[in-house]
């Protein structure tokens, strides 16, 4: 995921340092040596995300923050302080100035990782948010959900999993704070049984790495494999001493983690980030938005329709020619589709047709999007990402599909579907949507040409399925 960093320090060594760590992940670094000049660049460079160390001359870094904050146009980026102290005080103060995160120095590179991945996430999520409230709008379907922007989470449903009482009674006082609801754990056992009780997901659970009768990891990894805990943000507890199973903990897919002695501030902050996002990503896949936006959605399948998808196209078309982003594009026909009709009905190939949108759908992250263009013809868009990943999600949408039969009304109560992809990315040199689709299209016809139960990009030839058979881990979401 490339997302543009801007990087705030009045010692180049420092900007350098961190230029350097954040190059090697593949981010877009840009940097300013001062508070006035990292508010005079901000509205041009448009960053993702702005790391901003907190003592500088003349402005400080509280200032720059709160000056962000007030400016609606920058209010939404997020801020991450790098404080020199581990003081308390820093934080609260920061807090006040309205930061999102806080580093302190020297920085640790797993630290620094984890929190830039989770705020460029929720950014990117949010961002998505806005952009379809915008599309939806401006088609004269209006969605009045802007508070959730704004507002700081309460009422959660939080899942703790600790064995220690003293830890436990600190979260429930922190967490009362903000009216969260607290079903607490000892092992691992405890926990799943409250996860399967839960008639509602959690909205995060929050893991000791120190648990006395459990391999605190493995949970970690059964919750990122149960259906009902998939999408549930995981912040870790652990030791500084834990930190390399901290690190292997966040690339199995963990979003945060604090260290102990656990500061109240902190976990405040925290937790309030991680369900700040998990309830924009449930936004954008809610029912609720797809009630208030019937126009633009395909009836039969619940997805986007060609309408919606024309205008998004167009306004994503107009973002990448000023942030110089890409993102890719996918295009989907359903092999021998008439001959279902044809065989089984009308009913059937409907069934089939749902079945396939939703396959679709579970596959992609909340920002996403994929919609019906019209019969057995389907588009997904993908922000934000390298021409390789397109293809990992292109063969893992096609296996999707393929793999498994879909169940339906038939004699023998399934049906063997495939589908043909033309993929490709997309850069801003494209005049108009129609050159896009055009692109896809033209893939999607070699696909067919090809044999059918393929994927095909722009000027390539069909994808070697062993060449991209491992989904790639980091486009979970
Ligand atoms: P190919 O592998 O070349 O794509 O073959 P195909 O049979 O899938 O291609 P074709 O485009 O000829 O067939 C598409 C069929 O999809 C024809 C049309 O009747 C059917 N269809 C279109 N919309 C719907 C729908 O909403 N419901 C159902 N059941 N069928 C539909
Ligand atoms: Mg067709
Ligand atoms: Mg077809």
């Amino acid at each position: 995921m490339s997302a543009r960093i801007l990087v705030v320090d009045d010692i180049l060594p420092n900007v350098k340092l961190l230029e350097a760590k954040l190059s090697a992940e593949y981010y877009d670094v840009v940097t300013a040596t001062s508070g006035p000049e990292a508010l005079e660049k901000i509205p041009e460079l448009r960053p993702d995300l702005v790391l901003l160390d907190v003592m500088m001359p003349g402005m400080d870094g509280f200032e720059v923050c709160e000056r962000m904050k007030r400016d609606p146009a920058m209010a939404h980026i997020p801020v991450v302080m790098i404080t020199a102290l581990t003081d308390s005080e820093d934080k609260i103060r920061g807090l006040e100035a309205g930061a999102d995160d806080f580093l302190s120095k020297p920085v640790n590179d797993i630290a620094l990782m984890s929190r830039v991945r989770s705020l460029v996430r929720l950014k990117m999520t949010v961002d998505e948010w806005r952009a379809r409230e915008n599309t939806a709008t401006q088609l004269g379907v209006a969605d009045d959900t802007a508070e959730l922007l704004e507002s700081c989470p309460q009422n959660a449903n939080i899942l703790i999993v600790e064995d220690r009482e003293f830890e436990r009674e600190k979260f429930e006082r922190v967490m009362g704070i903000d009216h969260h609801t607290l079903s607490i754990a000892s092992n691992g056992m405890d926990a799943m049984k409250l996860i399967n009780a839960q008639e509602h997901d959690y909205e995060l659970i929050v893991v000791s790495l120190d648990l006395q009768s459990e391999d605190s990891l493995r949970l970690c990894s059964q919750f990122k494999t149960n259906q009902k805990t998939r999408a549930v943000p995981l912040l870790m507890t652990g030791e500084p001493a834990d930190m390399e199973r901290i690190a292997q903990g966040l690339e199995m897919g963990a979003h945060d983690y604090i260290l102990r002695p656990i500061d109240n501030n902190e976990l405040l902050a925290r937790v309030r980030t991680q369900i700040r996002r998990k309830r924009f990503q449930d936004h954008l896949r809610s029912n609720y938005e797809m009630r208030l936006s019937m126009a633009l959605r395909d009836e039969l399948t619940g997805l986007y329709n060609r309408r919606y998808l024309d205008a998004r196209l167009e306004s994503y078309l107009q973002e990448i020619k000023k942030s110089g982003k890409t993102f890719g594009i996918l295009m989907f026909d359903i092999d021998h589709f008439k001959s279902v009709n044809d065989t089984h009905g009308h009913g059937v190939g409907d069934e089939v047709l749902k079945i396939f949108a939703q396959r679709l759908q579970d596959q992609v992250r909340s920002f996403d999007l994929v919609a019906r263009m019209g019969g057995e013809e389907f588009v997904s868009i993908h922000p934000d990402i390298h021409e390789d990943t397109a293809k990992y999600i292109a063969e893992r949408l096609r296996r999707s599909v393929a793999d498994s039969p879909f169940p339906c009304k038939t004699q023998s109560g399934y049906l063997e579907i495939t589908t043909s992809i033309g993929g490709a990315l997309i850069d801003g040199s494209y005049e108009n949507i129609e050159d896009i689709l055009k692109k896809a299209d033209d893939a999607l016809y070699k696909a067919k040409d090809g044999g059918r139960n393929r994927c095909v990009f722009a000027d390539g030839d069909s994808l070697e399925p062993n060449d991209y058979a491992e989904s790639s881990r980091k486009y979970a979401d």
